[in-house]
């Protein structure tokens, strides 16, 4: 079997992101072999924990992806002050032999966005509304790499390495089968030490925030990277979730003084991409929320906003909410592609000084004290019973190969990719399925 075909037959997606099927994603040519080790956003510790308890397993998989693509150079980004993570990867290449060589980050945020990645290793802006590959680069998470050596040993994927933190009594990375309730997750750390909290799926920055009470419907799929616990007041993810976008544009429209800090730290807009929040906020500040969004080049810039949240969280001194505004306008244009401009892409030349920390990101969003705990321990367990959804990734669902009574063993395959940009689930522990609807569930053996 080709390398493709096990990627496709393990179900592996992208582990850092949205979820793109990585056997579509990998059919590809390249010239730069790129792994995001970057784990750029504030307070996680799942890919340092890969780095340092697999450095040989994700070596191996990145062996096989960038000699499958033909790669003729091939990184890993670490961030520099990682120095431990950075050692364990370069102990790994002294290993193997391979010729690979860890590209150290600077500290900030967003280095681990597959575009800065690029811009930082290759010198290259990916175009707007662009992927890595039209500038002859592929950009792979860490955990990913870790996958592809799994199912180069015939192990689909099955489990997921993840950070629970925030106000939660013992911080850890865990690996619980696909499926595991959040709830347990939380309880096997201790439990939540405030009330009432909020929980952030994903990090801080762009993780999905809902409220305490939603918590007994998630489930860890195979692109949770994260689970936070957060206080439901007084930090900026409780604040903007509790917002309503009428609101959000109303405060735009009476408090943008156009002063430009959004559009001058915007990270997109450094690597050269012609984005520039305050416009878009000036040009929404001129209409009502009912009337339709007109035709307008400013307004499409929207559609290139990746959502970074540097805008919000850290450049504007009004408090105002420019990612939002772009979320909202692309959810209005939905279907809409954007029209790159006839124009060269330029980077800005203060980018280098327009980095900003995350300790200090984190500090303005009232969170500093969380960055400050640093999670170490790491722990295993299996749930009673898991919930593994039919769509973890972009693309179709995938389409069930099993009943309710039905028996299944972990490793199983379960359902099947419907089509070329689909995903194979399988099962993540042994035990009885109870349920097949837009998720499996199975009651795991005692
Ligand atoms: S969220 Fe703000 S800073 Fe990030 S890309 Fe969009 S406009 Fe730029
Ligand atoms: S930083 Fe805030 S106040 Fe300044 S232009 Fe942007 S949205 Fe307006």
């Amino acid at each position: 079997m080709g390398l493709l075909d096990s990627i496709k037959d393990a179900g592996i997606v992208g582990a850092g992101g949205a979820g793109f099927p990585t056997h579509v994603k990998l059919d590809c040519r390249v010239e730069y072999m790129l792994v995001n080790a970057a784990e750029c956003e504030p307070l996680l510790a799942t890919d340092k924990h890969i780095m340092n308890s697999h450095p040989d397993e994700v070596l191996e998989g990145l062996r096989a992806v960038a000699e499958h693509v033909g790669a003729g150079h091939t990184f890993i980004a670490v961030k520099a002050v990682n120095e431990k993570e950075t050692f364990s990867m370069k102990d790994a290449i002294g290993r193997s032999g391979f010729r690979a060589e860890v590209f150290p980050l600077d500290n900030y945020y967003p280095a681990g966005d597959e575009q800065m990645i690029v811009y930082d290793i290759t010198g290259r802006t990916v175009p707007p509304s662009g992927i890595p590959l039209e500038v002859g680069a592929v950009v792979s998470n860490v955990a990913t790499m870790w996958n592809v050596s799994e199912a180069l040993r015939g192990r689909p994927v099955t489990h997921k390495f993840l950070t629970v933190t925030g106000e939660v009594a013992r911080p850890a990375v865990l690996k619980v089968p696909i499926g595991t309730p959040f709830t347990d997750c939380i309880a096997f750390c201790g439990g939540v030490r405030t009330e009432p909290f909020k929980i952030i799926d994903g990090g801080p920055m762009m993780g999905a925030v809902s409220d305490g009470s939603d918590v007994n419907s998630k489930y860890v799929t195979k692109t949770t990277s994260g689970i936070i616990v957060i206080p439901a007041a007084g930090n900026f993810d409780s604040r903007t979730h509790d917002t309503a976008i009428r609101k959000i544009l109303n405060r735009a429209k009476s408090a943008c003084i156009q002063c430009s800090f959004c559009t001058d730290l915007c990270p997109r807009r450094l690597i050269g991409h012609k984005l520039r929040p305050n416009m878009v906020m000036r040009c929404m500040s001129a209409m009502d929320f009912e009337s339709p969004i007109p035709d307008s080049p400013i307004l499409e810039e929207a559609l290139i906003c990746c959502e970074c949240g540097v805008c919000e969280t850290y450049a504007c001194p009004m408090s105002l909410s420019p990612r939002q505004v772009n979320k909202y306008i692309k959810g209005r244009y939905a279907g809409r592609k954007y029209k790159r401009p006839d124009e060269p892409l330029i980077p800005v030349p203060a980018r280098e000084y327009r980095k900003i920390a995350p300790s200090r990101i984190m500090a303005r969003m009232g969170m500093y004290d969380m960055y400050g705990n640093k999670v170490r321990d790491f722990a295993e367990f299996t749930p009673a019973r898991v919930r593994i959804p039919l769509k973890q990734h972009i693309g179709a669902p995938a389409k069930p190969l099993v009943e309710a009574g039905d028996r299944v063993s972990a490793g199983q395959r379960i359902a099947d990719a419907d089509g070329h940009v689909s995903a194979n689930i399988h099962a993540s522990v042994d035990g009885v399925v109870t349920e097949v609807g837009s998720a499996i569930e199975i009651k795991a053996d005692a």
